[in-house]
């Protein structure tokens, strides 16, 4: 493992140079959320163009993508191929309106092609009624759990269902104008999360695995529980799941191993600023759970709290900034 940097800071001109000399252009968009608020989609010139992710379904972001795709001299029928990082609004958004434009193939980890597949009427109920049951169990009134089911239903325009889908797997090489990158499946923010490593130019674009400034937020899974229980947790760290649902923290743990132990110059995450130094932003963030972790141990003492009560016993903050 080597520890010096080879950017000074994400501002540093060099890393503009270098990403065009490799004919890679992040394409950052704004988001209507407060944290974060925007996100990256990446551009690679090839036979034709690769995106990685893509952006919000709304007018702003459209009316932005389009103007930097004219800056950059192409169009959206050049587009070939979108992966996509996860599966989740701010990144498949408008995959659909780029693929009808196009006729590219959009690719998505098998784990995640479940959330941007049309939602049938059953589906939807099925999964209310478990996040319903989830969020009631940790303490939320039955009404403030309805009320915060029914934000993320209002929020569902913001992406365009998926219905041709390619799969990407782990492992998988993908072969694009200058570039080579490998598939690398790292759950625990969703259980389908890919990030793209290249390793001679020691690249890693990594959605919302790793960030810049706030915690990645590993989130519940629950229609893991139905779809597929399959055990995930390799390289071999904690034991046989108890719980026929994807602990999503601890799978993340296991997961940002693989990327600490990448020799990386450069990660270009789905939110923020390029990463220069990505060994001691795990680490901090590393110590940041464990941290997180002890004050939960101590403020449960001997009590028996809810995790809502944990929560406000705490801080309110829900997600971590490090400025
Ligand atoms: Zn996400
Ligand atoms: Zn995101």
């Amino acid at each position: 493992m080597e520890n010096h940097n080879r950017f000074k800071s994400p501002q540093d001109p060099e890393v503009g140079r270098f990403l065009r000399s490799l004919g890679i252009h992040p394409l950052p968009t704004r988001l209507p959320y407060p944290v974060p608020n925007q996100v990256n989609a990446y551009l690679i010139e090839g036979d034709g163009l690769l995106l990685i992710d893509t952006a919000l379904n709304d007018d702003e972001s459209w009316e932005t993508l389009e103007k930097d795709f004219a800056r950059l001299g192409h169009t959206f029928a050049e587009v070939r191929r979108i992966y996509l990082t996860h599966g989740h609004l701010d990144h498949y958004g408008v995959a659909r309106k780029i693929q009808d434009l196009s006729g590219a193939k959009v690719y998505i980890h098998p784990r995640d092609r479940a959330k941007v597949i049309p939602h049938t009427p059953e589906k939807q109920k099925t999964e209310k009624a478990l996040y319903q049951n989830y969020l009631v169990g940790a303490g939320f009134p039955e009404d403030e759990a309805v009320n915060l089911l029914q934000i993320s239903e209002a929020i569902r325009h913001h992406a365009l269902p998926l219905e041709k889908l390619e799969m990407a797997e782990d492992g998988e090489i993908i072969k694009w104008g200058q570039v080579t990158l490998k598939v690398m499946n790292l759950p625990g923010h969703t259980r389908g999360m890919i990030n793209f490593y290249e390793p001679r130019h020691r690249i890693l674009f990594s959605g919302d695995h790793i960030l810049p400034e706030i915690s990645p937020n590993p989130l519940p899974d629950l229609d893991a529980a139905i779809s597929s229980p399959e055990p995930e947790l390799k390289p071999g760290e904690a034991g046989p799941d108890p719980f026929p649902r994807f602990r999503s923290l601890i799978q993340y743990l296991v997961s940002i191993q693989r990327v600490l132990a990448l020799d990386l110059d450069l990660v270009l995450p789905g939110h923020g600023e390029p990463i220069v130094n990505h060994r001691q932003l795990l680490l901090d963030l590393a110590r940041f759970y464990q941290d997180r972790q002890s004050k939960i141990l101590a403020a449960l003492g001997s009590k028996e709290l809810t995790p809502l009560e944990i929560s406000r016993e705490l801080d309110r903050k829900i997600y971590y900034r490090r400025k």
